[in-house]
């Protein structure tokens, strides 16, 4: 069992200008790089959970979206930060659809955790909105902070 980071993605890893799906609209929040390389170095595995009904409303499709996130992996890779695809959760549903991945319904975090092997309790969820840390704790994770959108997220992950 490990601890895991859960991220959030629009407003927390990126600036949320509104349905971000395209690599000249994706610009990291400031300081964010260093902080997810701090929590890999205390030995968090980075997850990302992120609502992406732009596809289920028909705004983008899975492959704009498959291809920025190959983008961001790799910048993050650049960073010195190791994440892998399979970290990176997304609901691609229309809210009409009733699914029970979509914020703050806990699937996504539960499926990582079944998959991951991690420890809830010992967790973090990080969020720009209170459907992020509802989902963290449907989830049963420990500690939830939410952030400012689209500023540098001043929590201090300890442990
Ligand atoms: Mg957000
Ligand atoms: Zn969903």
């Amino acid at each position: 069992m490990r601890k895991a980071l859960f991220l959030d993605r629009d407003g927390v890893i990126n600036i949320d200008h509104g349905y971000v799906s395209h690599i000249e609209d994706f610009e990291f929040v400031d300081g964010i790089l260093d902080f997810i390389k701090e929590a890999q170095a205390r030995g968090y595995l980075l997850v990302i959970v992120t609502n992406q009904s732009g596809i289920g409303r028909g705004y983008y499709t899975s492959e704009d979206f498959e291809r920025l996130t190959a983008w961001m992996l790799e910048k993050m890779r650049q960073a010195g930060i190791t994440i892998d695809r399979e970290h990176v959760f997304h609901c691609p549903h229309d809210p009409d659809e009733g699914c029970d991945c979509r914020k703050p319904m806990p699937g996504m975090l539960i499926e990582a955790a079944k998959r991951f092997k991690i420890d809830l309790k010992n967790s973090w969820m990080i969020g720009d909105k209170p459907s992020d840390i509802e989902a963290g704790k449907r989830a049963g994770v420990g500690h939830t902070y939410l952030t400012e959108k689209n500023r540098k997220l001043e929590v201090d992950i300890i442990e």
